[in-house]
């Protein structure tokens, strides 16, 4: 699948000022954001600086809007005509993450030179997210400037911290609750583009993360009597963990098919072409079972259904081939499924491992609530979506990773977390976190399309006259 051949209309707004949008991306690249769980190493002279640019280049919202700070995180504000029409709210994050130890000089620009080379932009944040964070204020500022005012509110909102702990959303969440705001809909980072091989589908398909699933790590601690290794009669810790970690892996809790994943499998079916689910889906319900063990063979879909299980850490080792260790620790990932709450894992676990070891969560959270999809927001952004990608089908489907999104959910009852920006699978690994991080100028413009025609048809703009 060639990405770019799914791209249509990209002759919309011909009088958008791609330069300008550009130039600001590479310059935002530049100013280094990164967030750091040890909040002394962050530079928030950087976030500052970024703030003051922003200011300086988005005339049209500063004239119209309300701009705001809470502590380093941005909300802005333009006020819609009609009070009786939910505001939206569009999101992305200031902050990027490290650039990994020792693989600086693996950069064909460097992480930092927000470059403008062979078609793309590149350096840290330029896909993971300040392509959206401009993007939106490319967009808004944009129709300000063409004399379009909202009925509805629209705010944006940029959080400091999303890489480590999300504090900068929260913030801003619990502001707009304050003020009594409920939101229409929230769009945010996330979401996928696949080929629908894995459904044996015949059309690529968009998963709009209508949810998230949860996170939790499990600490396991096990003792033995330690000593010699020639007489281990007892067992030593490690066996022991071994063995518990083993049962855990054994042992997942039930899976099950959310709505979201019915939703989809509802809008899939005429283009399910092949495979076993073409007839699994003339019943959803009366096939549950047999559809849900099919997601569960593939390493695409398995981790929509249940909570994953995955040992990641096993410390505090004894340091010499003939010596037994004494105390041990292990630590198993969990991404908890919507219907598996952490007091249910934690019992589940401890049954399974018996008294003997020691089973307690480092960090656990649940899983975000699942958002509606018959909502306004939902059908404006597919349609958006429609408009400007062809040969692809969207759906409502579950982000396995965290985003700040799930910090509206107590005022918005549809977050959608998708990034309108389509690269070919390779750039897009690179983009998560990844050395040679960078978006195509093609794909950045695109998306801003989509965010303008988003903002525009969402917020029901009219032209002042
Ligand atoms: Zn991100």
């Amino acid at each position: 699948m060639n990405i770019y051949d799914l791209y249509i209309n990209e002759d919309d707004y011909p009088d958008l000022n791609a330069d300008d949008a550009v130039r600001h991306l590479s310059e935002a690249i530049q100013i280094n954001t990164t967030s750091y769980m040890d909040t002394s190493k962050i530079d928030y002279q950087a976030f500052d600086l970024f703030h003051e640019k922003i200011r300086q280049w988005y005339p049209h919202i500063m004239k119209h809007g309300e701009y705001m700070e809470i502590d380093h995180s941005v909300l802005i504000r333009i006020e819609g005509s009609d009070s009786s029409l939910k505001p939206a709210l569009f999101m992305a994050h200031q902050d990027v993450v490290p650039i990994a130890e020792g693989t600086e000089n693996d950069w064909i620009h460097a992480p930092f030179s927000g470059d403008i080379a062979d078609g793309y932009i590149w350096g840290r944040g330029a896909f993971d997210i300040k392509e959206m964070l401009i993007a939106e204020l490319e967009s808004l500022d944009y129709l300000l400037s063409g004399g379009k005012r909202f009925r509805r509110t629209l705010y944006l909102a940029f959080g400091q911290d999303e890489e480590v702990i999300g504090s900068g959303a929260i913030a801003i969440a619990k502001y707009l609750k304050e003020q009594g705001v409920e939101l229409e809909f929230v769009l945010d980072e996330g979401g996928r583009i696949t080929d629908g091989e894995a459904y044996g589908a015949e059309i690529a398909i968009g998963s709009i993360g209508m949810y998230e699933k949860g996170y939790a790590d499990l600490r396991l601690s096990a003792e033995s009597y330690g000593g010699h290794s020639s007489n281990p009669f007892h067992g030593t810790s490690l066996q022991a963990l071994a063995k518990a970690i083993t049962e855990i892996c054994d042992h997942p809790l039930e899976s099950a098919l959310p709505s979201s994943i019915r939703e989809t499998l509802r809008i899939l079916t005429p283009y399910i072409k092949k495979g076993p689910l073409k007839e699994a889906l003339s019943d959803i319900d009366a096939n549950e079972k047999q559809i849900i063990d099919y997601y569960l063979s593939q390493p695409e879909l398995n981790s929509q259904v249940h909570t994953t299980i995955a040992p990641t850490m096993i410390t505090k080792g004894s340091d010499a081939g003939n010596v037994m260790p004494q105390h041990m620790e292990a630590v198993i990932n969990f991404r908890l499924a919507p219907q598996d709450s952490d007091a249910k894992l934690l019992e589940h676990c401890r049954k399974l491992i018996g008294p003997d070891i020691q089973a307690d969560f480092v960090v656990a959270n649940e899983a975000s609530r699942e958002s509606r999809f018959d909502t306004t927001g939902y059908h404006c952004l597919n349609n958006v979506l429609t408009h400007y990608f062809k040969d692809i089908v969207f759906v409502p489907s579950v982000n396995t990773t965290s985003t700040d999104a799930r910090s509206y959910e107590g005022i918005c009852d549809c977050c959608m977390r998708f990034e309108p920006f389509f690269e070919d699978q390779k750039i897009r690994a690179l983009g998560v976190h990844g050395t040679n991080e960078r978006i195509s100028v093609r794909a950045y413009l695109q998306g801003i399309r989509v965010l303008i025609r988003m903002m525009d048809e969402t917020c029901q703009s009219y032209v002042l006259i």
